[in-house]
């Protein structure tokens, strides 16, 4: 038939690019191909016992599941066969020369050219199956998916290059076997005890057997005329899923690879948690923080979650019911007993069971960061840099843990230009009298420190938290507290020292309010609708003037957040500040004449709205007014 012929097609732009980059940036580490094809025969054994769950008959006559890898030193090829799922024609052509992730466009415009730095993305990216070319110049691909017939099997190849080939071919066994036609110059791995090796090294954690053939003793001459002994194939590793071994008896690096296997990272983890719970709910949890975010960490729609299985079967990838968003970083496996095999995404949803798996989950996840943060700061630093980001959406998400994920934040501060601190570590240097928690959101951390809102705290030494990230100002409006401390924007509301405050206030003359009072008078006549009021304040020891929002208005980094995706707002109406001893203050108080006190006015308040980030309704008008005020002088 017309679909039986042999097809060349050619690789999708993005899966050459990729297959390209990867075979130029991984060269010096060829023995990872091994794993990523044991990887993928037992994710295609996994799916197959998972499909078999609801139909059984998809096991054949062949029930045992198993992985073999097959030397032909003549030949120079290695073929890894599995009898898990196989895939159709249709399946062999997307998944073998397509790359159907979203965000692989972004991906790959990210890289930079840099060998070192891109083989770490594309690690992070996930190369797997084209990690063969590797050490093959020619990869065949000989599969049939469970169920189909023997005459629906496929053959699939392709020499590294632009194209493949694909062909439906005769085939009795079910699942795939991958034949590399090894390169010249990786000819060497076409043997026994390096394949061996390799399997224990790389492979040992894998839950389904690989086996190779064992290796008979040379003869012996008085055995010559005997039956030939035919070598029996042997397990090579010790085909145990990982997390239901004790933790004592589980090495770190068996710890690394397995986190390798289930995450498609290239780059160890940074730290992890295993467990196992007995008791209302039987279930094991392995959780790893990796060491570096992934390519995609900031969309948020990427499926991602947990490996799940049920009684050691696997059922899903991504199963994100266990995790909560701001959690997404973390990667690993959920293995639940008390869970129907036949459990949906529906079914997870709204299962109890799962509700406090997770709930457990999250104050794992919670308690490893804290320990980390405690025990091992430089390392919580680097998660910090990392994932800190995500974390921040925690307070926001989370309303039952935002007290335990508030004490995970870092903050830079007026302490020091360099190093971050904790809310605790805050708390702890407060002033005797202080009974806040100060802080301040910025457009960029250069014009949060250089902020007028800051002058006075600057001049009593009270510290303040400063903050200039997209989701600063969302995040802390999640958070009224900590530690019984109430979070103080300083840039709102009037300014509220407590304790901290002067006494001066009492000694004000009667004289020196009655003068305030007429210069705020004439700001208020001046600015009329533009402001819902006009204030003296003593937060201002340099600026003459600020402005200021109501305790419960939006910001302005909101405001901006918010109006860029597409939102209407209604105007924001700002309190002026001024700062009564500041010369212009006072010259404005003897200034007589109209004109004058508009242009002086509104000088004063345009570089208000200036050094708050804001922009100017009309810079033209500020122009002219400064340049009016500059011929004068
Ligand atoms: P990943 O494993 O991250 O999905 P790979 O590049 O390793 O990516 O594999 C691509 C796809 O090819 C797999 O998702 C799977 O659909 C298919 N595939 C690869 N190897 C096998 C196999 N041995 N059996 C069945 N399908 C396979
Ligand atoms: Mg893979």
């Amino acid at each position: 038939s017309e679909a039986a012929q042999a097809q060349t097609m050619g690789f999708q732009t993005e899966a050459k690019q990729l297959l390209h980059l990867m075979i130029h940036s991984m060269y010096s580490n060829p023995d990872i191909f091994l794993r990523e094809l044991i990887s993928n025969a037992s994710d295609a054994v996994d799916k197959l016992r998972f499909e078999a769950l609801e139909n059984p008959s998809l096991y054949e006559d062949d029930p045992d599941l198993v992985v073999r890898i097959d030397i032909d030193s003549e030949a120079n090829t290695i073929t890894i066969s599995d009898n898990g799922i196989g895939m159709s024609r249709d399946e062999a052509i997307t998944n073998l020369g397509t790359i159907a992730r979203s965000g692989t466009a972004e991906f790959l415009g990210s890289l930079s050219g840099d060998q070192k730095s891109d083989s770490q993305l594309i690690g992070q990216f996930g190369v797997g199956f084209y990690s063969g070319f590797l050490v093959a110049d020619k990869i065949t691909v000989e599969t049939r998916r469970a169920g189909a017939a023997s005459s629906e099997g496929v053959s699939w190849s392709c020499d590294g290059e632009a194209e493949f080939t694909v062909e439906t071919i005769e085939r009795s066994e079910r699942g795939t076997s991958v034949i590399l036609h090894l390169k010249d110059d990786a000819k060497d791995y076409a043997n026994d005890w390096r394949l061996r090796s390799l399997v224990k090294k790389y492979s040992d954690h894998i839950a389904v057997p690989v086996e190779m053939l064992e290796q008979l003793p040379p003869q012996e001459d008085d055995e010559k005329d005997k039956e030939e002994t035919v070598p029996q194939y042997e397990r090579v590793n010790s085909a145990t899923a990982l997390w239901t071994r004790p933790r004592n008896d589980i090495k770190d690096e068996e710890y690394q690879e397995f986190y390798k296997h289930i995450s498609h990272d290239f780059q160890d983890a940074m730290h992890w948690s295993h467990n196992r719970v007995e008791g209302k709910l039987d279930y094991t949890s392995l959780v790893y923080i990796p060491a570096h975010a992934p390519y995609d960490l900031y969309n948020r729609d990427v499926a991602r979650g947990l490996k799940l299985y049920i009684q050691r079967t696997f059922i899903m990838d991504d199963a994100e019911q266990f995790l909560p968003l701001y959690l997404r970083f973390i990667k690993g496996v959920v293995d639940c007993a008390d869970l129907p095999l036949n459990v949906s995404r529906e079914i997870l949803q709204s299962s109890p069971a799962v509700d406090s798996i997770r709930g457990a989950l999250i104050k794992r996840v919670l308690d490893m960061l804290e320990t980390l943060a405690k025990e091992k700061p430089e390392e919580y630093l680097t998660i910090w840099e990392t994932f800190g980001a995500v974390l921040k959406e925690g307070p926001g998400e989370d309303f039952a843990n935002r007290e335990r994920i508030a004490g995970l934040l870092r903050f830079s501060s007026t302490r020091s230009d360099d190093s971050l601190v904790s809310l605790s570590d805050y708390v702890a240097a407060m002033k005797p009298d202080q009974d806040k928690i100060y802080y301040l959101v910025g457009d960029s951390e250069s014009a949060a420190r250089n902020s007028a809102y800051l002058e006075i705290f600057r001049k009593k030494g009270i510290e303040v938290l400063i903050m200039f990230d997209r989701i600063d100002e969302w995040t802390m409006s999640h958070l009224q507290e900590f530690d019984g401390k109430t979070l103080q924007d300083i840039s709102r509301g009037e300014l509220d020292l407590g304790k901290l405050a002067d006494d001066e206030s009492e000694d004000d003359s009667a004289d020196k309010a009655e003068d305030s009072d007429a210069v705020i008078g004439k700001i208020k006549t001046a600015l009329g609708e533009r402001v819902a009021d006009v204030r003296t304040t003593s937060r201002l020891t340099e600026s003459p003037a600020c402005l200021v929002l109501g305790a419960d208005e939006m910001g302005a980094q909101m405001r901006k957040i918010m109006e860029a995706a597409g939102q209407a707002l209604p105007a924001s109406k700002p309190v002026l500040e001024v700062n009564a001893e500041h010369v212009l203050i006072q010259r404005l108080r003897d200034e007589s004449d109209d004109a004058k006190t508009e242009d002086l006015v509104g000088l004063l308040y345009d570089q208000a709205a200036l050094s708050a980030g804001e922009q100017l309704d009309n810079p033209a008008l500020f122009v002219k007014r400064l340049n009016r005020l500059l011929f004068e002088a």
